[in-house]
């Protein structure tokens, strides 16, 4: 036992000597080193010490399928063997990557026309916005290079998703957003609105400022805007009434192409199959990672309309080759995966099951209302977000904010439960894996609780 303990501290020495972690403060991590997750089954992960934790965060919103699905690591295991590698580049193919191509459009609530490959949600965004530009190039509108983002969203951390993204924690420091990237304003109602304002009219006033915002800046030059239908990590926003209709009418109104970035909402997560059927919205592009492969392996995907693809394609008569695509493209043993993953989707009905326990989920996280610290529940499906704040009346914002959500969500780890400190406000994510019984959304309910007491103590 000694030897083992110590070869965890040696681990944990080496992660703070080697690695740069992504999105943590490298200072404090120095200080108080890595949390070393060894194991995963069903809708639970164990550390390095055997403690169990109930992740109500799907990883990062990812493993919809929970953590020990025998299916997709058949799925892995059988492409593995017989061709683990190839490209698609230059004509070249493989079963998996067809297979998938077909049954992802076959899935879609708008009719789309063809798939391209990515290897993650980051390169999907930036794939979509060089297929816009790329679609109005060869549609001979070549100064439409605007693309219109929103404050709050999250869409990757590339430079075009990371200018797209809407939190400036993501720009700071890397010379962020780019120019071409606008941001309209977040639509979170509850935060926002104006009092006595309704939500459709609040839906109406932000259609009036992004067509303001469009107008100042030039229709002609304005090539898509992207939306997430629930904006995750700025906050689990949650459209208000109306609001994409709206929104809708204004792009067609200037012949704007629409980006549905369903990296999270995609496959079952808002009670339908993608969240632009939930919330109505008719995309050009939609933008997929995360649930595709249940996190199993890697893999993104971009999707065009009949529209889009015939322009991008007749571009091939002048530039020839389409110059845009990665190594891992169409990888077999990611679409392998992904496309059991689809497969097992649909078995399960994860549309069906959703729209239930998503039901019963946001009804027991409304027991949270009364609450002197909670401002605001939101949610749909089994997406869910709480915000604390410091008054609840006059909904003030911590001072600073940002800080209590980063300590409920440490007190809940003590007690087993992940949920995630989301920036731009004190709101802690909740998106349990797809499946989760009764008693486990209970459970995530109850820690959930059993936090507030504590944080509230503290
Ligand atoms: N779009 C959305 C809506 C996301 O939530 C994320 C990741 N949280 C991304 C894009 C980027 O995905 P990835 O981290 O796989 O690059």
């Amino acid at each position: 036992m000694a030897d083992a303990h110590s070869n965890l501290d040696a681990l944990r020495e080496d992660d703070v000597s080697s690695l740069l972690h992504p999105f943590t403060n490298a200072v404090a991590h120095g200080q108080i080193g890595p949390d070393v997750v060894v194991r995963g089954e069903g809708a639970r992960i164990y550390d390095d010490a055997g403690r169990e934790y109930i992740d109500a965060m799907s990883g990062l919103w990812a493993i919809g399928l929970g953590y020990s699905e025998e299916r997709l690591i058949n799925a892995a295991t059988e492409q593995l063997k017989k061709l683990p590698y190839y490209h698609t580049f230059a004509h070249k193919s493989n079963p998996a990557a067809i297979k998938l191509g077909k049954a992802l459009l076959s899935m879609l609530p708008v009719e789309m026309s063809k798939v391209i490959y990515t290897n993650s949600g980051s390169e999907a965004v930036d794939t979509a916005i060089k297929l816009a530009w790329y679609y109005w190039n060869a549609a001979g509108e070549p100064e439409r290079v605007k693309i219109i983002s929103r404050k709050r969203a999250y869409h990757g951390s590339n430079v075009a998703s990371g200018s797209a993204t809407g939190l400036t924690v993501m720009h700071g420091g890397f010379n962020l957003p780019f120019s071409q990237i606008l941001h309209a304003e977040c639509p979170h109602f509850w935060r926002y609105g104006e009092k006595g304002e309704t939500e459709e009219e609040f839906s109406q006033r932000k259609a009036d400022e992004l067509e303001k915002l469009i107008l100042e800046a030039g229709p002609t030059t304005i090539a898509a805007f992207i939306a997430e239908p629930v904006m995750g990590a700025g906050g689990v926003i949650v459209p208000p009434e109306g609001y994409f209709e709206k929104i809708q009418a204004v792009l067609d109104r200037y012949g704007i192409l629409f980006i549905s970035d369903e990296v999270i909402c995609g496959f079952g997560r808002t009670g339908k199959m993608f969240g632009s059927e939930t919330f109505g919205i008719r995309p050009d592009i939609m933008t997929f990672a995360k649930q595709l492969s249940s996190a199993y392996m890697p893999i993104g995907a971009v999707t065009v309309t009949e529209e889009l693809y015939e322009k991008i394609a007749s571009a091939s008569n002048t530039r020839g080759v389409f110059g845009h695509g990665y190594t891992y493209s169409g990888h077999p043993v990611a679409c392998a995966v992904a496309l059991e993953a689809l497969t097992i989707y649909q078995e399960r009905d994860v549309v069906g099951h959703v729209a239930q326990s998503g039901a019963y989920f946001q009804q027991r996280l409304r027991e949270f209302e009364s609450h002197p610290l909670v401002g605001e529940v939101r949610g749909v499906g089994l997406i869910a977000a709480v915000e604390l704040v410091a008054d609840k009346r006059s909904k003030k914002l911590f001072d600073p904010f940002g800080k209590v959500n980063g300590r409920f969500a440490k007190l809940a780890y003590e007690r087993g439960l992940i949920t995630r400190a989301l920036p731009a406000s004190d709101s802690l994510g909740l998106c349990p894996p797809l499946f989760c019984t009764k008693s486990e959304l209970d459970e995530i309910v109850d820690k959930f609780a059993d936090t507030l007491e504590a944080v509230t103590e503290f």
